[in-house]
C-alpha cells in the first residue's frame, strides 16, 4: 500500500477525482455526440482504445452509469477536458476536423483521468524555463505551477501532456525553453509516451504486465 500517492497527477486525484476501479479494471463509460459523422465516431472509438495497455477500459454508456464521459463536438469549442472525474456526465470537447488526432485525444483523455500538463509540474523549473514575457496575457494561467505528485515519475519532454515550444505565444517567440542543451524538441508526441502509460498504471494501481 502506498503511503502517499506522489504521482504526476493533479492534487484532485488524492481528494477524489480518480475513476473507480472494479476488480482489475477501471471501466469508464463514454457517450459519443450524435453530431459526429460515422467516420469520426469510428475514429473516436479507435483512439479511446489507446489506453488498452493500461487497466483503463472505455465502455459504451448505459443509462445506469452515474459517472461518464461525453465526447462532443460543437463549432469553435476546440479541444478541452476537465481534470479527473467530476461526478455525473462530463464533457470532453473534441471538435471534429480539429481535435481527432491521436495526440489530442490521448491528451484530453489523460486530463479526464486526472493528469495535468507536464510543464506545470511542481518541479518543472529544473527542466524548463517558462518565458512569461512571450505568453498571451489571458493564457498565462496555463503555465502556473501546480502541486502535482511525481513519485517515481521523471519529467518527460515527450509526454503527450507537454506543451509545444511556441504554445500561446503572443509574439512568435518561444514560451517554453528546455534547460538542458541536449533537449532539442518537446511537446511533439504523437500519442501517449511510455512514461504517460506508466503514470496511468501507477495512479490506478494497474497490475503491471
Ligand atoms: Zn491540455
Amino acid at each position: 500500500m502506498p503511503k502517499i500517492l506522489k504521482r504526476n497527477a493533479d492534487p484532485c486525484t488524492i481528494t477524489g477525482c480518480k475513476w473507480f476501479k472494479s476488480g482489475e479494471f477501471v471501466y469508464i463509460p463514454f457517450y459519443i455526440d450524435t453530431n459526429y459523422c460515422k467516420r469520426h465516431v469510428n475514429k473516436t472509438k479507435r483512439l479511446t482504445a489507446e489506453v488498452k495497455s493500461t487497466c483503463i477500459r472505455f465502455v459504451p454508456f448505459k443509462t445506469k452509469n452515474s459517472d461518464y464521459l461525453y465526447f462532443y463536438t460543437r463549432p469553435n469549442d476546440g479541444c478541452w477536458s476537465y481534470i479527473g472525474r467530476q461526478g455525473g456526465g462530463q464533457f470532453i470537447s473534441l471538435e471534429k476536423n480539429k481535435c481527432l488526432r491521436t495526440s489530442t485525444v490521448s491528451h484530453e483523455v489523460l486530463h479526464a483521468l486526472g493528469f495535468n500538463h507536464e510543464q506545470v509540474r511542481i518541479d518543472r523549473d529544473q527542466y524548463i524555463r517558462v518565458l512569461f514575457q512571450n505568453i498571451k496575457p489571458e493564457q498565462k494561467f496555463n503555465f502556473w505551477k501546480v502541486e502535482t505528485n511525481n513519485m517515481g515519475s521523471p519529467y518527460d519532454y515527450n509526454s503527450v501532456m507537454h506543451y509545444k515550444k511556441y504554445a500561446f505565444s503572443k509574439n512568435g517567440r518561444p514560451t517554453i525553453a528546455a534547460r538542458s542543451r541536449r533537449v532539442h524538441s518537446f511537446g511533439n508526441s504523437y500519442g501517449m509516451s511510455n512514461t504517460d502509460i506508466n503514470r496511468v498504471n501507477k495512479l490506478y494501481n494497474c497490475r503491471e504486465k
